[in-house]
């Protein structure tokens, strides 16, 4: 059954009765170098595991089935369920969740299906509505994952993977660069995919690290400053966080001038250390 023919999935499609939701950023792949360079780039053997989120009809499922030990695919619209059996009915290292990514326990889930795995990765052509979320659950849960390699809208990649201290630069740059070593590998351009959206793809790479980059006392303040920060993109960055942590503006200038940091700065031009320093002072 090929997966990547535009016949062949409108016809598995039809017989099921299936019509695409966008509210659930339904766009299948059909291009058919994209899945198996994905697979490829995760270097995976059989004690790999693979968490999958949106299979949906299982394009890059059965490519990552093919080069890893253990796949769990959480797949949260339920009428793709019996496509998925039909599609993917023989990998017997598959195992097909029914669920909303958001909700479930993802450390229970990884534990639970990859306890005889000694590496874990996540690999995903991520729905775009939740990007940013799933990215930022991922990071932060601390959850026992060595790597992740997903798809995503291009700005959205580009903001992910932009150096911090960089004109794309945004807070979950800052969040991904806490946690992970980060890289573009590759575009996927709009036409790869079923039906086609109104911007074109990259697929990014987040090694996250065993060792901790960054030396820091509170993360939870460090976070809540970068969202301050970041949060009145036209301010300043001082007059963001004096308004939206409610300090006073002399308070943050003088924590800014005791850094030696530039008191006009915008957010985006602040480096790891800039922010971790201004979290520590405030
Ligand atoms: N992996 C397939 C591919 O590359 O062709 C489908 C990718 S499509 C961009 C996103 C998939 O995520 C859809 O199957 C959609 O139903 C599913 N999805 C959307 N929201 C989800 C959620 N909260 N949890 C799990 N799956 C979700």
């Amino acid at each position: 059954m090929d997966l990547y023919d535009y016949n062949t999935v409108k016809k598995i499609l039809s017989r099921h009765g299936f019509t695409f939701s966008k509210a659930l950023g339904q766009n299948f792949l059909i291009n058919p170098d994209v899945c198996p360079a994905m697979a490829a780039s995760l270097n995976a053997d059989s004690q790999t595991g693979v968490l999958e989120v949106g299979p949906g009809i299982g394009v890059l499922t059965k490519e990552l089935c093919t080069v890893a030990g253990k796949v769990a695919a959480v797949e949260l619209d339920k009428r793709l369920l019996p496509v998925l059996s039909e599609t993917l009915g023989d990998f017997d290292n598959l195992e097909i969740i029914s669920g909303d990514v958001m909700k479930l326990n993802l450390k229970e889930l990884i534990n639970e299906k990859f306890a005889h795995c000694n590496r874990v990765a996540v690999c995903a052509n991520l729905p775009y509505y939740i990007t940013s979320p799933v990215i930022m659950t991922l990071l932060e849960s601390r959850l026992p994952i060595d790597e992740i390699v997903v798809m995503v809208q291009k700005e959205a990649g580009e903001r992910l993977c932009a150096p911090v201290g960089s004109r794309d630069a945004g807070a979950v740059t800052v969040a991904v660069n806490y946690y992970a070593d980060s890289e573009i590998l590759f575009e996927v351009g709009r036409e790869s995919f079923m039906p086609s959206p109104k911007v074109d793809s990259v697929v990014i790479r987040l090694k996250l690290r065993r060792e901790a980059k960054y030396q820091v006392e509170n993360e939870k303040k460090l976070f809540t400053v970068v969202k301050c920060a970041f949060s009145q993109r036209r301010k300043t960055a001082a007059n963001s966080i004096s308004n939206t942590m409610g300090i006073p503006k002399d308070k943050v200038n003088a924590v800014f001038s005791d850094l030696g940091i530039e008191p006009n700065i915008r957010a985006e031009r602040l480096t790891m250390e800039d922010l971790i320093n201004i979290s520590q002072a405030l």
